[in-house]
């Protein structure tokens, strides 16, 4: 289970940032910054990350994609950045609080998977944001993990419904 759940990452607030304690956020790339094999963030990430900055919160991208892909949003939202972080392993997110020098129980992960990164999140002690997934055109081997996230966001939803009001 996901600590708060948002319809997107921009929808992410400072009071859900306060929530989850986080000094630093360790961000997903595909489905949570971008579409799957598009090159471009969604639009206002850019303006949100900036934001997130102001609040002297320090946004790191970590994701299981290559350092080719991920090091183009690294360099397009001046952050840093994990590649090949296999999640939901513990390693990524850890090399991700070494690169910042930040213990990692002032972490929090944001990302749209809930057996990679939620997962990852939970297996480290780190909270967690859900963000709900728009692409539908996903590799079918996500596809497959979907089906079983199913219940699981069923039940989440229910739980927070009235979460943001
Ligand atoms: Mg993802």
């Amino acid at each position: 289970m996901p600590t708060l759940f948002a319809k997107k990452i921009t929808d992410v607030s400072y009071n859900m940032l306060k929530e989850v304690e986080a000094r630093a956020i360790l961000i997903d790339v595909d489905n949570t910054l971008s579409m799957h094999g598009s090159n471009e963030p969604f639009e206002g990430v850019a303006e949100w990350i900036n934001y997130i900055k102001s609040l002297d919160i320090k946004p790191i991208i970590v994701s299981n994609n290559s350092n080719r892909r991920v090091k183009l949003f690294a360099e397009k939202l001046n952050v840093l950045y994990v590649s090949d972080a296999k999640k939901p392993l513990k390693s990524g997110f850890r090399k991700a609080c070494n690169l910042l020098n930040l213990d990692e129980n002032h972490c929090a992960v944001i990302g749209d998977q809930l057996f990679t990164d939620i997962l990852g999140a939970n297996l480290i002690g780190m909270k967690s944001i859900l963000i709900e997934p728009i692409d539908k055109n996903e590799p079918y081997l996500i596809r497959l993990k979907r089906l079983f996230e199913k219940p699981i966001y069923f039940i989440f939803k229910y739980k927070y419904y009235n979460y943001e009001s």
